[in-house]
């Protein structure tokens, strides 16, 4: 999102339950947001409500965006039963994961770290997959929220752009997992590791090593799983990638 208001504005901008902060482009007169739409949402009308507040005054410059249907593919896959019924040990495991993943994603760098382009985290070649509507064993349906890359083993894993690594370690589900916040709410996150080379705490320069592509968590083979999340919401990874965000920050 782009806004031109001046350098003295403040700008207070929500849009579907999601509070958008705005910070100062490059030429340091406009204001943007980078925002996105969960892949499990609606499609219809919603508002944005923006009011713009200078020194003389407030301005409303909400409006309606609509908000497209998208066309995702299904999928039935087969894991090992312990990935969909998991016993007491297992969903003990889940559930301080899940502790875990809350604390990481409740905060988030007040100012964007990242700067210029995102680029893919490998290589190879990225499938269609972001958004498929999958069952696992016949059984449990979910939603797909990332982006699968037909990476083999072994594979350097990169950073998509700069930030902060919160989180590097073995999850059940994401099996190795890093996490870069990249400032104001977006997140990318990389799955599935054989290895993890990176620590919490950690900055990373963009393209920096992650570490290597694996099979571990909820896997039918080898890949990369890579997702994009803003506040709570999962984003198209494929659209983050085709922005340019050159000039921008
Ligand atoms: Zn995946």
């Amino acid at each position: 999102m782009h806004l031109q208001a001046g350098p003295d504005a403040k700008i207070d901008a929500d849009w579907l339950g999601h509070k958008i902060q705005f910070f100062a482009a490059q030429n340091g007169r406009d204001w943007l947001a980078l925002t996105g739409v969960d892949v499990g949402a609606s499609a219809g009308s919603s508002v944005l409500r923006v009011v713009v507040r200078r020194e003389k005054g407030s301005s409303d410059m909400s409006r309606t965006v609509e908000i497209e249907p998208a066309h995702y593919r299904t999928g039935a896959l087969t894991v090992p039963p312990k990935f969909v019924e998991p016993g007491p040990e297992e969903l003990k495991q889940i559930e301080a994961d899940a502790k875990l993943k809350a604390r990481v994603f409740a905060t988030s760098a007040p100012e964007p770290l990242w700067s210029g382009n995102f680029r893919a985290p490998v290589g190879a070649q990225a499938t269609d997959s972001f958004g498929t509507r999958r069952t696992f064993n016949g059984k449990l349906a979910s939603i797909h929220k990332g982006m699968d890359y037909r990476a083999a083993t072994g594979t350097v894993v990169r950073a998509g752009n700069s930030g902060v690594i919160v989180l590097a370690r073995p999850l059940y589900y994401e099996g190795n997992c890093v996490v870069i916040d990249h400032g104001l709410g977006l997140y990318t996150l990389s799955m599935h590791l054989s290895r993890i080379d990176v620590k919490e705490g950690q900055r990373v320069a963009t393209g920096e090593p992650l570490g290597l592509s694996g099979a571990t968590g909820r896997v039918t083979g080898p890949h990369l799983h890579w997702a994009v999340r803003w506040q709570d919401a999962y984003l198209d990874p494929a659209k983050l990638l085709r922005l340019d965000l050159s000039t921008v920050h």
